[in-house]
């Protein structure tokens, strides 16, 4: 049987999570690899750690980078009876099975330790029941990969671990320029922006749409305040709005229509207070700014 603690699970889902967090497009994500060490006392194994060894669009290690891997274990480490007992990758969003050179791989490394093992993670197959990985041996006449049977060190929810991590590693929008005069910022895939028309009668009502678009067709709740305000007098229009936006699948689409009367400026800056986009993070996107011009037409 092969113990593994939580703690060394977390670990690796984390390294996994960075190379494909589920909050980015799924082209952003990239496969990674590492090696578990473990004591072995008879039949059972006890992994100790993970160490993450590298990431890629394709991972596998040749038995040529070993030398490199193994400076990465301390002799401290194996005089205390830790050795190499098998490796571990991700197959993000792809599901979990054993390739044909994942076979060949974990061939390799049954040639050193016939009790060596592979595990394969998928974080997007992680849900109350399973931790979202597999753990494989492959037959040594047949070369069929099969399952071998684990266990965790102590009973933890692991979506609740999942969701943890997600939150914490995906990067913070930093789409927030200081006062811009531009009609879009973006970051990423994600990306603000005015419409509206480009000429405007003096004294008479034009619409100024805001305009969201998000990477993930999911589930979004969009809170935001509005100000906007008069460039060239430095009026400000407290046209302050709150407003909760729910979609289901929203790749883009407008979260808010205003009605402005133009005076005698052509330039108009609307400004998000306090943009927050929940379920992802708790993180606000602070104030960001956009201009938008119109040109008066006598
Ligand atoms: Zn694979």
């Amino acid at each position: 049987m092969i113990q593994i603690p939580k703690e060394v699970y977390k670990k690796f889902l984390k390294f996994a999570l960075e190379n494909a967090n589920p909050l980015e497009r799924s082209r952003y994500w990239r496969e990674c690899i590492g090696l578990i060490l473990g004591r072995i006392n008879d039949e059972s194994i006890i992994v100790t750690d993970i160490i993450p060894i590298g990431s890629g669009s394709s991972v596998f290690v040749d038995i040529s980078d070993y030398e490199k891997v193994f400076s990465l274990i301390s002799f401290e480490r194996i005089d205390q009876g830790e050795v190499i007992v098998g490796w571990a990758h991700t197959h993000p969003g792809l599901g979990l099975f054993f390739s044909g050179t994942d076979i060949e791989t974990q061939r390799t490394y049954q040639s050193m330790h016939s009790q060596s093992f592979g595990l394969v993670l998928d974080p997007t197959k992680i849900n109350s029941q399973s931790p979202g990985f597999n753990i494989y041996r492959v037959d040594s006449y047949t070369s069929r990969p099969y399952t071998v049977d684990f266990l965790f060190n102590e009973e933890f929810d692991f979506l609740s671990v999942h969701e943890q991590l997600t939150q914490e590693l995906f990067e913070i929008p930093e789409i927030l320029p200081a006062l811009t005069a531009k009609h879009t910022v973006s970051w990423k895939d994600i990306s603000l922006s005015l419409d509206g028309p480009s000429h405007a009668h003096l004294n008479e009502p034009f619409l100024l749409k805001l305009v969201l678009k998000m990477p993930h067709p999911q589930f979004f709740r969009v809170t935001y305040n509005v100000k906007i305000y008069n460039a060239s007098t430095s009026h400000t229009q407290d046209f302050v709005e709150k407003r909760e936006y729910f979609h289901e699948s929203l790749d883009s689409g407008t979260l808010a229509v205003f009605s402005l009367v133009t005076n005698n400026t052509n330039r108009i800056f609307l400004q998000l207070i306090n943009m927050r986009i929940a379920d992802y993070n708790q993180k606000y996107l602070d104030s960001p700014v956009l201009g938008f011009e119109v040109k008066i037409q006598e």
